[in-house]
């Protein structure tokens, strides 16, 4: 890792590039918005969103340095230094160290340890921190809104600024009841931040264009889907669709439905912006809650804040983080 000072010479002769990766609606523009105002020197960011609704997956581009010249250009980063990863569920489908030279630095809102973050992103040359920013997020704010807090952990490996700088910048920028709890937050996770560092260095100077993708190979695209609709639907009530795109993985919640509770109002039907809610038609003719089709429910809980009786409930998908280094074999 490199200290203040050290990152500090190398700001003054290049640039320093960093991307988010995030789901809609979990703020990885704000993230990246938050890292320019706390730098002291140049800075741009630009946000890339595609398609975006609440869960799909999104990207944001940071350039810092401490030469203006170099911080000029609009494009996307296509050579990270640091790439952060607010979600864990896009290691498995964004290809998430796309043009990451070697010793570059992924920080993942995580459980996972190490070789299991290697296993996904099939990379061993990088340098990884990992905190449970989603435990830090629902113990101070209350939700699952991890931006501000994985900036504690890039904080801890890149020294590209500090704590009390970001701090001041997240209080320019919420009011003041929250900017202290989201300050609560990032302080929190600079301190369990769990770094694993690979021993490679940081090759500062490699600025290639790297072709990408967003969506790896295997994913239909609208060529593949009748009529070119680009969701799954089911064939009962929308004949056309991909059923294929598992946006089950979006959600940090698993939504659950209490048959025992259910009166059958079909609110919850109307509400799922996903058509995740199953329904079977009755010997009485008539269509019925069947359940949560939980390969496609983005845990949006919609349908959980909705049902009149509480027959919706949640519970979180991750278990506690740990930072225990496993052996190797
Ligand atoms: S949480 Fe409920 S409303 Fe939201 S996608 Fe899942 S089933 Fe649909
Ligand atoms: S909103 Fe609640 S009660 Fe109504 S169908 Fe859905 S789960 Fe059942």
């Amino acid at each position: 890792m490199l200290d203040s000072e050290q990152i500090k010479e190398i700001l003054s002769n290049i640039c320093v590039n960093l991307r988010f990766h995030a789901r809609g609606g979990q703020g990885g523009v704000t993230a990246s918005n938050l890292c320019v105002e706390a730098f002291v020197g140049y800075g741009v960011c630009q946000p890339s969103f595609g398609a975006e609704r609440m869960g799909s997956p999104t990207e944001s581009y940071v350039r810092l340095s401490l030469n203006e010249d170099l911080v000029r250009s609009n494009e996307q980063v296509y050579v990270p230094h640091f790439v952060s990863v607010l979600d864990p569920s896009l290691l498995a489908e964004i290809d998430v160290t796309a043009g990451v030279p070697q010793g570059g630095w992924l920080i993942v809102n995580t459980t996972m340890n190490q070789l299991e973050i290697q296993d996904l992103v099939k990379r061993k040359d990088l340098n990884i921190a990992t905190v449970d920013a989603l435990t830090i997020a629902m113990e101070i704010l209350g939700r699952n809104i991890t931006n501000t807090i994985i900036l504690g952990a890039l904080i801890r490996v890149s020294n590209l600024f500090t704590l009390d700088q970001l701090a001041e910048a997240i209080m320019r920028r919420f009011k003041e009841d929250i900017a202290a709890k989201n300050i609560e937050a990032v302080k929190r996770a600079h301190k369990e931040a769990c770094i694993y560092e690979s021993g490679v260095q940081l090759d500062f100077t490699a600025d290639t264009k790297v072709p990408w993708q967003q969506v790896r190979p295997g994913l239909p695209g609208y060529k593949e889907v009748d009529k070119a609709g680009v969701w799954y639907c089911d064939e009962d009530i929308i004949e056309y669709g991909s059923k294929q795109v598992n946006t089950g993985s979006w959600g940090e919640w698993e939504v659950i439905w209490n048959e025992d509770k259910c009166t059958d109002c079909a609110q919850c039907w109307f509400i799922c912006p996903d058509f995740a809610i199953l329904r079977k038609k009755g010997d009485d003719g008539l269509w019925h809650m069947a359940g949560i089709d939980n390969f496609h429910c983005k845990s949006c809980l919609n349908c959980l804040n909705i049902c009149p009786v509480n027959a919706i409930d949640k519970k979180l998908k991750q278990a506690p983080a740990s930072c225990a280094v496993p052996e190797e074999n």
